[in-house]
C-alpha cells in the first residue's frame, strides 16, 4: 500500500482490505496504461476519453466480487473504498473522477435511495456494470444554489404518464447517458419528483456546453425537455419532496470532497516528482528551503484531506452520515485543492502553465470542483446553519 499511496504519511489505506487494495492497484495500472497518456489531449480538445475510461470496468471497479467480501447483499463498495477510488481517479484527472462521480456516485445512489426493489433490481447492476451510464439532473440554468426553492421544470401527469418540461445545466455526461435522472416540480403537489429518462426519448436534447476553461475532460450538457413523456412506471417512488433529493445529497457531497482530496495529493506529487528533477543554481530546485516549505504544506494538505474523506467514510458506513458533515469535508477538502494546486503551479515555474507537468490541468480542474456540489460560500452556510442554530442562505 505504500507504494501506492507515498503521499499518505498518517496510513489510512490501511484500513482497506487487501481485495480493495487488489482492485485499486488495478484500476492504477489502467489509469497509468490507458488514461494519463490521452488524458491532456482529450482535456485539450474538450472530450472524454470513453474508450480509455470503461477499461476500468473490466476491473470492476464498482462491482468486482473483491469488494463485497464481508459485505454479501450489499450494493455498494465500503466507503473507504469509495473514498481511495476517487483519490485513484482523481490523483490522475479530475475530469476522469466528475465523470465517474455522476456515474456511480450521483446517478446509483439516486437509483439506490429513490428506486423501489423492482426499479433497483432493472438499473443498478447494470450501472454498476457500465453497461448502462447514468448522470444526475438537477441544476437549471436559472437555479444553482436556490435550487431547493427555485426548480422550475415541471412534471404533469396524464394517465400513467408524465410529461416532463423545462430546462437543466451543466449535467455531466447528459448527452450520452442511456438513463438521465430528472427533477421535476409535480404542477399537482409542487413537490420535487424524480424521473428516469431513457436515451432518445423523443422532446429530450442535451448539448455540450462549449468553451469551457475547466474540467475541459468531460462533457456537461445543456439539457432541453420538452414535453419528454415518462412512463410512472419509471418515476422514482422514494423521491417525494426536496428533502429526500438533500438526502442523496449528503452521500455524494461527500464523494466530491474525496475528489477534491484526490486532487490535492496528484497536484503534490505531481510538483514534488518535478521538484527533484528540475535543476536551478545547479542543484535540483527540491534542494531549496522555500520550495520545500511549499512541498511540506502540500503535503500537509494532501494528508488533511485524506483525513477528512476517511472520517466521513467511516460515519457513512456507521450509517451516521449527515449533512454538516459532508459540507464540513467539501468545503474544508475544496479550500486545501485550492490552495495546494495553487503551490503546486509555483514551484513548477514557467512549464506549470503548459498541459506537459499535469500541473495546469489540475489548477484550472479545481476551480470548477470548487464550485459544484454546493460552492463553497453554499457549504459554509449550512455548516453555519448547524453550529449558530440560525440559517442564513435568504
Ligand atoms: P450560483 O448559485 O449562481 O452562485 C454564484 C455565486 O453566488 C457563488 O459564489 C455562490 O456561492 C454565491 N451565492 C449564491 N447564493 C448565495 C447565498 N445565499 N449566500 C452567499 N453566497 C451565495 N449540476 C447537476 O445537477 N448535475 C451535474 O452533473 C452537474 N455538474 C456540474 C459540473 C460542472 C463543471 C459545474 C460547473 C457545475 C455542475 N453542476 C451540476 C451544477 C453545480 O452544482 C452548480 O454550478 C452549483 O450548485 C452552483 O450553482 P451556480 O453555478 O448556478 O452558481
Amino acid at each position: 500500500i505504500k507504494e501506492l499511496y507515498p503521499e499518505d504519511l498518517f496510513n489510512y489505506a490501511e484500513l482497506l482490505s487487501d481485495g480493495e487494495v487488489e482492485v485499486l492497484a488495478a484500476a492504477r495500472k489502467v489509469i497509468e496504461a490507458e488514461i494519463k497518456p490521452v488524458i491532456n489531449e482529450y482535456w485539450e480538445k474538450a472530450d472524454f476519453p470513453f474508450e480509455a475510461f470503461y477499461k476500468l470496468a473490466e476491473v470492476g471497479i464498482m462491482n468486482s466480487p473483491k469488494l463485497y467480501v464481508g459485505r454479501e447483499g450489499e450494493r455498494k463498495p465500503s466507503e473507504i473504498y469509495t473514498a481511495f477510488l476517487y483519490l485513484e481517479l482523481a490523483r490522475a484527472d479530475a475530469s476522469i473522477a466528475t465523470f465517474y462521480t455522476v456515474h456511480g456516485g450521483l446517478g446509483y445512489n439516486t437509483i439506490l435511495l429513490g428506486g423501489n426493489e423492482r426499479q433497483i433490481e432493472e438499473f443498478a447492476p447494470k450501472i454498476a456494470s457500465f453497461e448502462w451510464q447514468t448522470c444526475f439532473g438537477l441544476t437549471e440554468p436559472d437555479s444553482g444554489s436556490d435550487i431547493a426553492g427555485g426548480l422550475s421544470t415541471t412534471a404533469e401527469r396524464k394517465g400513467d404518464t408524465w410529461v416532463l418540461n423545462g430546462a437543466k445545466r451543466w449535467i455531466g455526461g447528459s448527452d450520452t447517458a442511456d438513463i438521465i435522472p430528472i427533477f421535476a416540480r409535480d404542477v399537482e403537489d409542487n413537490k420535487v419528483k424524480c424521473f428516469i429518462v431513457r436515451k432518445g426519448a423523443p422532446g429530450y436534447h442535451a448539448e455540450p456546453i462549449p468553451h469551457k476553461a475547466s474540467l475541459r475532460a468531460i462533457r456537461n450538457g445543456h439539457i432541453t425537455l420538452e414535453n419528454v413523456e415518462v412512463p410512472e412506471a419509471d418515476r422514482l417512488e422514494n423521491i417525494n419532496g426536496f428533502a429526500d433529493v438533500a438526502r442523496i445529497l449528503v452521500y455524494t457531497r461527500a464523494d466530491v470532497a474525496h475528489i477534491a482530496m484526490g486532487i490535492t495529493n496528484g497536484a503534490f506529487v505531481a510538483a514534488l516528482d518535478y521538484t527533484k528533477q528540475r535543476e536551478q543554481f545547479g542543484r535540483p530546485i527540491a534542494k531549496f528551503q522555500l520550495v520545500q516549505e511549499k512541498l511540506a504544506r502540500m503535503q500537509a494538505n494532501a494528508v488533511a484531506t485524506l483525513g477528512y474523506s476517511v472520517r466521513v467514510a467511516q460515519l457513512q458506513e456507521e450509517g451516521r452520515e449527515a449533512m454538516t458533515n459532508s459540507s464540513l469535508a467539501k468545503m474544508h477538502n475544496s479550500l486545501r485543492m485550492r490552495e495546494t494546486v495553487a503551490l503546486a503551479r509555483e514551484v513548477v515555474g514557467g512549464n506549470g502553465i503548459t498541459l506537459e507537468t499535469d500541473v495546469a490541468r489540475f489548477f484550472a480542474d479545481a476551480e470548477a470542483i470548487y464550485t459544484y456540489e454546493g460552492t463553497h460560500e453554499v457549504n459554509a452556510l449550512i455548516v453555519g446553519r448547524d453550529i449558530t442554530g440560525l440559517g442564513a442562505f435568504v
